[in-house]
């Protein structure tokens, strides 16, 4: 398996390599060069989390020993899942919500991030690479703190994770500020997510800094979803839904089903993308916004324009307005036509916009969420079925709806439940009714908690009174010297 860019194919390197690197030096997205199949379903049907992750992964990370993947897999998968299915499956009313919240920080990042640190260290020693790793990292909110809980106190490895400073929910920030470990470092910057991303790209792309880093025994690497060891991982969980739906008897071997999913960067939906292309019966790809519908109107009219404001939402981790990902699609859908994509992007970024003529985007569906439908759906929800959900995974459930209405397609239909509720507390309680005027955070959670008769997580509890340990603020501009300042280096390149 070699992996190659999606703005230069002829560049080509191993699955190690394009961890360690995390983005082509072209500016290109590394993609597998070829999907492998999963032929036999059925072998699969009584694999737990950990030998389906293997079964998967094997196929992409080829120059890793089998011993040294079954070992990330054990130290990833462990534990620190609050449910030994690792992924359970819930059913409510005609649809199945595939929770992949249940890991250390509530959200799905946990499920790519608990082993991206021991692919990384594995990658490493495959290489024999013996430099220091910085990993930069620009959050809309989740990444963040997961990669910061993966990667602290990793010996050999930094991280440095920028976020908005305005644009996270309460308990994420929390979560993020009272990091522990020395090698850790977050930073809120004056700007939004597509700021921190493109402040990130941009350090990347800057080889005096990234020379000079290395002259100082540094290499960057990527914690984002641009890192093909972030992706890969997340190809599993819809296999293990499938084969959980299969087992429960919810459908029939070889029945197709939806995938509905909330999206923002467009990497857990690429990766369910993935999975058709491996083999998984999946009929319909549903691409679920909030008001930041910009890859709504992509797959509606062919044309891609962020010529337009930044909208925060209560669906935070998805205020996106440059979504990475959808770059590896369109390099897959058009055929591999690398020297296309390089003009789109660079259109992209210098225009604004880009149009695609003649894509086959018939896989996909893509729909929009308002903030109001998105608090509709949550109230309907838990007064019908006493199940809450958060609401990235109510702007999936209501595109779900609108796409049903549409089309009439009956279609089973999995919808990935990408956060816990307790995460955006708020606006949750507030959409439920419950009154949140003047109550502080951690008692509007415990209130929520017990209307809807679930205990609120102890590590968001704790947060109440745990120290503040990082209160670093920059503008954009000042990023590359936030990193030099963590790292102590200095000024001798400016
Ligand atoms: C990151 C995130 C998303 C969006 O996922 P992408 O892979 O960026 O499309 C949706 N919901 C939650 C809760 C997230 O943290």
């Amino acid at each position: 398996m070699k992996y190659i860019s999606t703005r230069n194919k002829t560049v080509s390197i191993s699955p190690s390599e394009a961890i360690i690197q995390g983005i082509s030096k072209d500016g290109g997205l590394f993609v597998p060069s070829i999907l492998p199949k999963v032929d036999d379903l059925d072998t699969c049907m009584n694999m737990n989390y950990k030998e389906l992750a293997y079964m998967i992964m094997s196929k992409f990370f080829t120059d890793f020993e089998s011993k040294e993947l079954e070992d990330c897999i054990d130290k990833a998968y462990d534990n620190k899942f609050s449910t030994n299915k690792i992924v359970p499956i819930v059913k409510v009313e005609d649809v199945f919500f595939l929770e992949l919240f249940h890991g250390p920080t509530f959200a799905f990042k946990d499920m790519a991030l608990s082993i991206l640190p021991y692919l990384l260290k594995t990658a490493m020693k495959i290489r024999d690479t013996h430099k220091e790793i910085v990993i930069l990292t620009a959050t809309s909110g989740d990444t963040g703190k997961a990669a910061l809980e993966g990667f602290a106190n990793v010996e050999g490895i930094k991280i440095i994770v920028f976020y908005p400073e305005n644009g996270v929910s309460e308990i994420q920030k929390r979560q993020m500020i009272t990091q522990e470990g020395d090698n850790t470092f977050v930073v809120g910057i004056n700007g939004n997510f597509d700021d921190a991303q493109k402040g990130v790209k941009d350090i990347f792309n800057d080889k005096e800094f990234v020379n000079y880093l290395d002259k100082n025994n540094y290499i960057l690497s990527s914690a984002n979803s641009i890192n093909i060891g972030r992706l890969i991982p997340q190809i599993v969980y819809y296999f293990y839904g499938y084969l959980t739906l299969l087992q429960q008897g919810h459908i029939e071997k070889n029945e197709k089903v939806n995938i509905t999913v909330p999206t923002g960067n467009f990497g857990n939906i690429l990766a369910a993308y993935y999975a058709k292309k491996m083999g998984l019966p999946v009929n319909m790809l549903i691409c679920a916004s909030n008001e930041n519908n910009i890859l709504s109107d992509f797959f509606n009219t062919g044309i891609y324009d962020r010529r337009r404001e930044l909208i925060l939402t209560s669906s935070p981790s998805m205020d996106i307005l440059i979504s990475s990902n959808l770059e590896r699609l369109l390099f897959h859908l058009s055929g591999e036509r690398d020297k296309m994509i390089e003009e789109k992007m660079n259109q992209l970024s210098c225009q604004g916009y880009y149009k695609m003529e003649n894509l086959n985007i018939k896989d996909f569906y893509g729909s929009f969420s308002t903030e109001k439908e998105v608090s509709a759906i949550i109230n309907k929800i838990f007064k019908k079925n006493n199940y809450l959900i958060d609401p990235h995974t109510a702007v999936a459930y209501n595109v779900y709806e609108k796409y049903k209405m549409e089309t009439k397609d009956t279609t089973k239909t999995i919808i990935a439940s990408t956060a816990s509720p307790f995460k955006f507390g708020s606006k949750v309680a507030a959409a439920i009714g419950m009154d949140i005027e003047g109550k502080d955070q951690f008692s509007i959670l415990e209130d929520m908690g017990t209307n809807a008769n679930i205990a609120v997580p102890q590590a968001i509890k704790t947060l109440k009174h745990k120290k503040i340990l990082h209160d670093n603020n920059c503008n954009i501009e000042d990023m590359e010297q936030m990193v030099k300042m963590f790292l102590k280096v200095g000024g001798t390149n400016d």
